[in-house]
């Protein structure tokens, strides 16, 4: 029988990236299928912690083991904001357009541009915890460009590239983001078990 594993989301395009590549070793649960509905605390101010938070959740509350993940945007120039706040930067509700807004009225005319997007999964496994990271550097332009993608895609350049995360499509930027680094760790991971 198959290891089940939870992913601590329901967010359809993160389950399906991860199912397909570790989904023939792991069977990959979403919240929805283990009738988790609850509204999981998210409350620490690291990506790390939050991503523990979420997945220590599942396993105290429906014991199964449980992978989580957080990510953010860091700008150097505002000291790592939005950074844990990335999604409701500009507040409820939470809206990518009105987060782009206040990112680029914070920084200005500022020329350090620079960003960077972390993505953390933590893993609870056989009692263990475990933590995988993702990151990529790139740059905050001065207007959105390009329409596909989510969050601040629009706006983030990523270093040794001209084009914006919006702009390159999805396939491109899955082989280079944060959260395929981070996923790519977390099932060498796995597929060493
Ligand atoms: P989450 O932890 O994956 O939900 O990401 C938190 C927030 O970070 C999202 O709501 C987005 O605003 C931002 N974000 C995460 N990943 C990306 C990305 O790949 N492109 C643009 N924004 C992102």
């Amino acid at each position: 029988m198959k290891r089940k594993l939870v992913f601590a989301t329901n967010n359809k395009h993160k389950l399906e990236e991860i199912t397909a590549i570790v989904g023939d070793k792991i069977e990959i649960l979403s919240l929805n299928d283990i009738a988790c509905h609850d509204d999981i605390p998210e409350t620490a101010d690291t990506f790390e912690g939050n991503a523990l938070q979420k997945a220590r959740y599942v396993k105290e509350k429906y014991e199964y083991d449980c992978f989580a993940d957080d990510t953010g945007l860091l700008v150097e120039a505002l000291h790592g904001e939005p950074g844990v706040y990335s999604a409701r930067y500009a507040g409820e509700p939470a809206n990518s357009e009105r987060n782009i807004d206040k990112l680029l009225f914070n920084l200005g005319d500022n020329t350090n541009r620079k960003a960077s997007f972390v993505t953390c999964i933590a893993l609870i496994l056989g009692g263990k915890e475990h933590l995988f990271y993702g990151e990529i550097a790139g740059r905050i332009i001065e207007e959105r460009r390009g329409t596909s993608g989510f969050g601040y895609d629009s706006v983030f350049v990523p270093e040794g590239y001209e084009e914006t995360f919006a702009q390159m499509g999805e396939e491109e930027k899955n082989k280079i983001s944060h959260r395929a680094k981070a996923v790519k760790k977390l099932s060498e991971f796995l597929n060493t078990l």
